[in-house]
């Protein structure tokens, strides 16, 4: 499984990418590799989220995305999952597939929008603005080392040691 997210994104580009991804995928495809074709594409929103399922099938793989957006924070965050059968029908993961789809979502997510990634990390961060409190495992750091606070909107620099640099002397 990959995951990519997408921060600052309006509800109309995140529909228009999802619209021209397979025409993304066609374009910067490798050589060898099978045309992907949409076979699902499902979604739902509430006030405040959309949620959509997207699958795709590549010869005998399958490549689904769930993707959860985030109205009040203009956030995407896209779950890839890739399964390829073999000629006896046994399951494999099909990390070309899922990497390929995250290359795709951060190069293009790339140009105007802010990324980040999930660090596996235990402990608490606080927001050196507004002093809110996050655990570090459900935190995503920018490639610069920001934080995008939840509480207060801002673009904050991550920094494991927060909570003790008041104490310095
Ligand atoms: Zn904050």
């Amino acid at each position: 499984m990959e995951i990519a997210e997408i921060i600052g994104i309006d509800e109309e580009d995140l529909h228009g990418f999802m619209r021209v991804f397979p025409n993304m995928w066609e374009h910067e495809k490798p050589l060898f590799s099978p045309e992907i074709t949409l076979v699902v594409n499902k979604y739902g929103e509430t006030e405040e989220f959309i949620f959509g399922v997207y699958i795709y099938t590549l010869g005998s793989c399958v490549l689904a995305m769930f993707l959860e957006y985030q109205r009040e924070f203009a956030t995407a965050i896209f779950e890839i999952h890739g399964i390829c059968f073999d000629s006896y029908g046994m399951k494999r993961d099909f990390q070309f597939g899922e990497n390929r789809v995250k290359d795709i979502i951060l190069r293009n997510a790339g140009k105007d929008y802010k990324l980040f990634s999930t660090i596996p990390l235990g402990g608490i961060f606080t927001c050196p603005k507004c002093r809110a409190q996050y655990t570090l495992r459900s935190l995503r750091v920018s490639p610069e080392g920001k934080v995008y606070c939840q509480n207060c909107g801002r673009l904050v620099k991550f920094s494991k040691e927060e909570e003790e640099s008041e104490n310095s002397d």
